[in-house]
């Protein structure tokens, strides 16, 4: 269903005893949000406006919300804390922010009501490890692992790698991907967290604090699945920052996160998932 339909999600609170809500709806391209800003606000910002509002009629008053790392100043230079400068730059991390401003609105109107979590994730890539489930992009993906994943199976010939000249050890840009998977626990261990603690609004990054270049996941990717990955070198991408990296010893400490898995594992398993699925669902 469409999260912005009103009726819909007063059936469902209606029909169903729900203690928590995991809100993950939302439209996540950085690219179409600055072509098309209208839409993500009205579809980012309306869905939860719309949810927060039947939560707050039906007294369910607890929340992991997924935000998003892109909501950091990314010309930070070192690893990024909970508390490190704010600055979106673009219209997908200023919904974001957004989303969190209102959800800090309507936990101060009821500060002894709300348990609200802000899940900050990184870059999260790969699919569940038996191959069922995974990413199937509508259109054209513009980040780099799916991209990857259509160069891995000929869909397209080569890779675009978006500059060679950034101030890393390689002068490709540094991420810090996790593991969905890893991804999906955190997000489990912040609901029990919730659950056990007093109400609270809490903002913690979902990355596994380190940082892999451009090249060193296509050479992991090569070496993992025994495939080559073409690639180009084009100029650097407007908007985009040498490295961004999570300083994640917050959720480490709260939630008794760790993310297992490393990145012959998210290759691994994004592999898997697209040879068993060459057309998506
Ligand atoms: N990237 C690239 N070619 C692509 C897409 C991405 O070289 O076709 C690089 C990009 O410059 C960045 C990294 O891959 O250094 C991750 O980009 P992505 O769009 O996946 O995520 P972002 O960190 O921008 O949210």
């Amino acid at each position: 269903g469409d999260m912005r339909d009103k009726n819909l999600l007063r059936q469902l609170f209606s029909e169903f005893e729900i203690d928590a809500v995991i809100h993950f709806a939302g439209l996540k391209s950085v690219g179409e949000s600055v072509n098309n800003p209208i839409k993500y606000w009205e579809f980012n910002l309306g869905s939860t406006l719309c949810l927060m509002k039947i939560m707050q009629k039906f007294c369910c008053n607890c929340l992991v919300f997924s935000s998003s790392a892109t909501i950091y100043d990314s010309s930070i230079n070192k690893r990024i804390e909970e508390n490190s400068k704010i600055k979106p730059i673009n219209s997908y991390g200023n919904t974001k922010l957004a989303i969190e401003t209102l959800i800090k609105d309507i936990f101060l109107s009821s500060k002894s009501l709300w348990k609200m979590a802000n899940l900050r994730y990184f870059n999260p890539i790969g699919a569940h490890e038996s191959g069922l489930i995974g990413e199937d992009p509508k259109g054209e993906p513009n980040n780099i692992f799916p991209l990857i994943l259509r160069v891995a199976s000929k869909k397209i010939n080569k890779l675009e790698i978006f500059g060679n000249d950034w101030p890393t050890h390689d002068g490709t840009g540094i991420r810090d991907y996790i593991h969905v998977e890893d991804l999906a626990e955190g997000h489990i261990k912040a609901l029990d967290f919730l659950f056990k603690n007093q109400s609270q609004i809490i903002n913690l990054n979902l990355g596994t604090g380190l940082g892999t270049s451009v090249l060193e996941l296509i050479r992991t990717f090569e070496k993992v699945t025994n495939i080559e990955i073409p690639f180009a070198y084009s100029p650097r991408r407007i908007g985009d920052s040498p490295s961004v990296v999570a300083d994640n010893s917050l959720a480490k400490e709260i939630l008794g996160w760790n993310p297992k898995k490393n990145i012959a594992d998210m290759c691994n398993d994004g592999w898997k998932w697209q040879s068993y699925n060459p057309n998506g669902y």
